[in-house]
């Protein structure tokens, strides 16, 4: 490896050890753009790898709210303005008792190659929470979002920082956030939130976004194999908003997804969720508790392995949708074993570094990274930025058909970026330098700072 990358990748395991995700997936961008820095000393010269580590800004702040009974809660809250070289940060807020710094960076640190990689001007941002939203009365999650914008809301702005949705943050949590910060500004200034309800500037076809241009972006890879995916089965992890949208598209054009993971274990349904009843049974299931899947398989008789992950069962293609970490070396093994083709990377950073590596080298097995796989989802937000705007909105099929085109793009950007540089069909590797360099060129154009 290049001294130079060599030494910012220790730098960072030296100094945030106590940040492990944010170590790990630094380790894992910088090693597979190594051969542009080797190539590249200008890079070098302007110090850009570390430069990229360091957040431009980032806020902490206390977040006090009192729930339904009067006892009151004091809450983290955190806004990490990751780069800002092609765009107003940009990037959702996660709402869950395990986000830390750690969590925050690692997350924002992904998003600023995800958003360069849509080819739209978005920089990258992430923010959250310690705190936990689900099962509380929607009274005290509106408090709580009050308490954060009042905190949060100098901050950002359609021109400065334009946050969104995550795990823990939905359409509920969106609308509570965008009120206060409205109320609090005394203007409208409805770009300045991503995901928001249709009934005051949201786009249509957000929801689905992330799930549709997951398969629109699997369509290619499975079209420079000489497939279709008419037939194929899927196991997916999760059961939230993502997983939705994949059912939903997969079902659509011909293929099944046969399994969804909850924290309690996951579900096999060997017919696919693929009906409008089923499609709707998990949005249902999901907004009514986060935490069990259980009931999809009690509701439509299909098996539930307790305390498991899906990652044991014989499928076409496996797309790990539900949270980071989620796919360690054993089960890395198990998919090799069973021989799967396709190995889609949706949730961000699903796999270990470790895990990750292996399958990248069996033999047979196409991996593709969650920061192109799930860019449709930030990059119908920058579309619904534009709608804003420009004060219109546009129809269903038009988002939808520049999502399509915008995951065309990036599968087909990616591959000729591992291609320059004789990597040959490595997604991993040509996503993170075809990100890396737009971000690169931005900051060298603009000068030190
Ligand atoms: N949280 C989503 C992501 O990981 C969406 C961000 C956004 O729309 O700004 O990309």
């Amino acid at each position: 490896m290049n001294q130079y990358t060599l030494s910012v990748i220790q730098r960072v395991r030296q100094k945030y050890a106590d940040e492990p995700e944010f170590v790990q997936t630094v380790e894992e961008v910088f090693s597979s753009i190594d051969p542009v820095i080797e190539a590249n000393p200008a890079y070098e010269k302007a110090d850009i790898l570390n430069r990229m580590v360091e957040p431009e800004r980032a806020f902490i702040f206390r977040v006090c709210w009192t729930d339904d009974n009067g006892k009151l809660h004091t809450n983290v809250g955190y806004r990490y303005q990751f780069n800002g070289a092609i765009g107003p940060y940009k990037g959702g807020l996660r709402f869950q008792p395990n986000v830390y710094p750690g969590v925050m960076k690692f997350l924002g640190f992904e998003q600023t190659f995800k958003n360069a990689l849509t080819g739209l001007p978005i920089g990258g941002a992430k923010g959250g929470s310690d705190f936990d939203p689900a099962g509380k009365p929607d009274a005290e999650v509106m408090r709580f979002c009050h308490s954060f914008m009042n905190a949060l809301y100098r901050f950002i702005g359609p021109d400065v920082d334009v946050p969104a949705g995550d795990m823990g943050v939905g359409g509920r949590e969106i609308g509570y956030l965008f009120g206060q910060y409205r109320h609090l500004k005394g203007c409208w200034e409805n770009g300045v939130f991503t995901g928001k309800g249709l009934s005051y500037g949201g786009s249509l076809n957000r929801p689905e976004a992330t799930g549709y241009g997951a398969i629109y972006y699997l369509q290619e890879v499975l079209k420079h194999e000489g497939e279709s995916i008419e037939g194929k089965t899927i196991a997916v992890s999760g059961f939230g908003n993502v997983a939705w949208g994949i059912c939903k598209k997969s079902a659509q054009l011909g293929a099944k997804v046969v399994t969804l993971s909850g924290p309690d274990g996951y579900i096999y349904d060997p017919d696919g969720v693929t009906t409008r009843e089923k499609l709707h049974y998990m949005l249902e299931m999901r907004a009514a508790d986060p935490m069990h899947v259980k009931p999809y398989a009690d509701k439509f008789g299909c098996k539930f392995i307790p305390g498991e992950k899906p990652w044991g069962e014989k499928v076409d293609i496996v797309m790990p949708a539900a949270m980071q970490n989620d796919v360690k070396m054993d089960s890395a093994k198990k998919i090799a074993d069973n021989k799967i083709k396709y190995y889609i990377e949706v949730a961000n950073m699903p796999t270990t570094n470790d895990a990750l590596q292996f399958l990248m080298e069996q033999d047979g097995v196409i991996v593709a990274p969650s920061k192109a796989v799930n860019a449709g989802g930030v990059g119908v937000s920058a579309l619904e930025m534009s709608q804003n705007a420009e004060r219109l909105v546009w129809t269903a099929e038009e988002v939808d058909e520049r999502l399509k085109r915008m995951m065309v793009n990036i599968h087909a950007e990616s591959a000729a970026a591992a291609e320059e540089y004789g990597l040959g069909y490595n997604l991993v590797a040509g996503a993170n330098i075809a990100g890396f360099k737009r971000v690169a060129t931005a900051m060298l154009e603009q000068g030190i700072f």
